[in-house]
């Protein structure tokens, strides 16, 4: 699955900003305007957002939020479920909300641009099954993630880096 184009119509953010805001009040935590704010940034994107993205968008909407903000209120959506964290060995964490996408899906990460695709795979959800029957198992998530290069970046004629890809049985 690729990314839908940005002229899609977006889901209404609106219920999953109030889900939060309930999570929030349980756990007897304020609902601020500025958990608010990141929360519909991320709810409205269909983005894996790092935090110096959500930042910088914040501030082009004229919100100034301080990063520890951004960190504190990213670990209340992850901890909420609402929001599913990925560590693309970047040195960096990236965001996106788990809401009216498909809930399975695999991540292609280009490593000379750093951008993330989305994919689905029905030979992955067929892996799955048949490794829980076999070893009674039940699942609950799983993670796929493929690294290389974009089309894009192929495109610019970037080659993709072979080191420590080769046998060393055959290089001696
Ligand atoms: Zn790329
Ligand atoms: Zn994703």
């Amino acid at each position: 699955m690729s990314l839908s184009p940005p002229s899609s119509p977006s889901p209404p953010i609106a219920p999953f900003v109030r889900l939060f805001g309930r999570y929030l009040r349980d756990q007897g935590l304020p609902v601020t305007q500025q958990r608010e704010a990141i929360a519909e940034l991320v709810f409205g994107s269909d983005e894996h957002l790092s935090v110096d993205d959500i930042e910088k968008r914040l501030r082009e909407a004229g919100d100034r939020i301080g990063k520890a903000t951004i960190y504190r209120t990213l670990d209340l959506l992850v901890r909420s479920q609402l929001v599913a964290e990925h560590d693309f060995g970047e040195g960096f964490k990236r965001y996106e909300h788990r809401l009216s996408r498909q809930p399975e899906h695999e991540h292609l990460i280009c490593t000379e641009c750093g951008a993330v695709t989305e994919f689905k795979s029905r030979e992955v959800q067929e892996i799955k099954g048949a490794v829980e029957a076999e070893y009674g198992f039940r699942a609950s998530r799983h993670k796929l993630e493929i690294y290389g290069l974009c089309r894009s970046c192929q495109e610019k004629g970037v080659e993709l880096d072979q080191d420590g890809l080769t046998c060393p049985i055959e290089t001696v």
